[in-house]
């Protein structure tokens, strides 16, 4: 990168051996440990990244670091349904075959495909907080903004995109360290009273119970109650059972299409929550500056898509946070769009690589040409810790000399480094399941 360091600071500075002084070398007190991420990022009252120009309705960097804590929830979730202990229960030892392999990919289609059925169940009330496996279904129907509108009003039930992603009650959800989502005892009941549901999908799965799981597929399917009470096969794993009953249940449903359709857009939205997962912004210490900047870079993509109707605009990974935050409040997006832009923007992700790519190089030159700015940017930790420290230099209008060019080098280093560490301390206690 072309700055003005004296020495390479990009995915350089992370030498965890030294990290572990890095405290006072950033100046902490001896005895004071950071909050990370900080706590006020998360407060409704301190959602910065607005300014008085703004419609009140564009995503803040409060629900955009809500978002990411979401992402990672369904990160860990899908590890959790993947995990070698429960593929047991599918009459399997975990070992290195193909076939391993391939029951470890039917086990999340199972826990997907009834994660649907239970948000189309959901989706009839959906007044109430639901529990992650219908949280992640909701999320990925509201990125295909499109689709997600017509089957609302086949199914008469517009309200739920007229309701706003409720972020902070699912940020109050989410314990922190361990980065999962658990409902309260008060909401579980709730969700479990008015919909007739087990509020927690996997350990009924994980709990070989047949009656329980017989239980739970009749409320899906009152009028298949029937089909489902035949078709569980009684001598197999209960893991294979349970995909056989379902699949006879969703072929009952008549909703096998939905279905489908559905937990293909959860698989595609998966490879973004990778990607987050990847960056993990929430964890580095430039975490507000990245979702300032990205904001404010999606506003600029925004005017891109006013300015240019009919060209394919594909936005980079930060932009694409805030414009997928956007997309979860429903409705308002849709008026959002068009205020903004003048028309209803689909979120189409279903796009092939090449296409894209061409999408970018157009994205990158209009870019360029309007705001005289680069497009396509790191956004590693480092990259964006000095692009944090630079605006801070240039807002309070200092100049740097070499020396105070190479003492903010390593400060950032330092800074980076430190973060890092930190974050090999709360992986090494709580790893995640294999
Ligand atoms: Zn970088």
């Amino acid at each position: 990168m072309a700055f003005f360091v004296d020495f390479e600071l990009h995915k350089c500075s992370g030498k965890a051996a030294e990290a572990v002084q890095l405290g006072s070398k950033i100046g902490l007190p001896p005895d004071e440990t950071p909050q990370i991420p900080p706590l006020e990022l998360f407060h409704p009252s301190t959602s910065s990244g607005k300014k008085v120009d703004d419609l009140d309705t564009l995503p803040s960097v409060h629900d955009c670091a809500i978002h990411l804590e979401l992402l990672h929830c369904i990160h860990r979730l899908r590890n959790e349904v993947q995990s070698s202990a429960l593929i047991k229960c599918m009459g399997q030892e975990p070992d290195e075959s193909k076939q391993y392999k391939e029951t470890r990919a039917l086990r999340w289609s199972v826990f997907l495909r009834t994660a649907v059925i239970r948000f189309l169940l959901w989706l009839e009330d959906g007044s109430m907080l639901p529990p992650p496996d219908i949280l992640m279904v909701w999320q990925a129907c509201l990125l295909n903004p499109v689709y997600f509108a017509n089957l609302c009003i086949e199914k008469r039930c517009n309200r739920i995109r007229e309701t706003p992603f409720p972020w902070d009650e699912i940020h109050a959800a989410i314990d922190f360290d361990r980065m999962s989502y658990r409902l309260t005892t008060a909401n579980r009941e709730r969700f479990e009273q008015q919909c007739g549901l087990a509020s927690d999908l996997l350990s009924v799965i994980e709990s070989g119970e047949r009656e329980k799981i017989l239980d739970q597929m009749s409320a899906w399917l009152p009028d298949a109650t029937i089909v489902t009470t035949q078709s569980f096969p009684p001598r197999l794993p209960i893991g294979n059972a349970v995909r056989v009953l379902l699949e006879n249940c969703i072929k009952a449903s008549g909703y096998e299409q939905t279905v489908n359709d559905i937990a293909a857009a959860v698989d595609r939205q998966y490879s973004f929550v990778e990607k987050m997962e990847q960056h993990l912004w929430l964890r580095s210490p430039a975490v507000v500056g990245t979702l300032e900047r990205a904001i404010e870079r999606y506003k600029k993509f925004l005017k891109l898509l006013k300015w240019h109707k009919g060209v394919m605009l594909v936005p980079t990974l930060d932009i694409d946070l805030v414009w997928h935050t956007h997309q979860c409040a429903g409705v308002q997006y849709q008026m959002d769009m068009q205020n903004f832009v003048g028309a209803f923007i689909d979120h189409d992700d279903k796009l092939g690589k090449p296409i894209l790519k061409g999408g970018e190089t157009k994205t990158e030159e209009l870019f360029r040409m309007h705001f005289d700015s680069e497009y396509m940017r790191c956004l590693c930790w480092d990259c964006e810790a000095i692009w944090s420290e630079l605006e801070r230099v240039r807002l309070s209008k200092q100049r740097l000399d070499k020396g105070k060019r190479r003492d903010m080098a390593r400060r950032i280093a330092g800074l980076v480094s430190y973060y890092r560490s930190r974050e090999v301390a709360r992986k090494s206690f709580d790893k995640d399941p294999e």
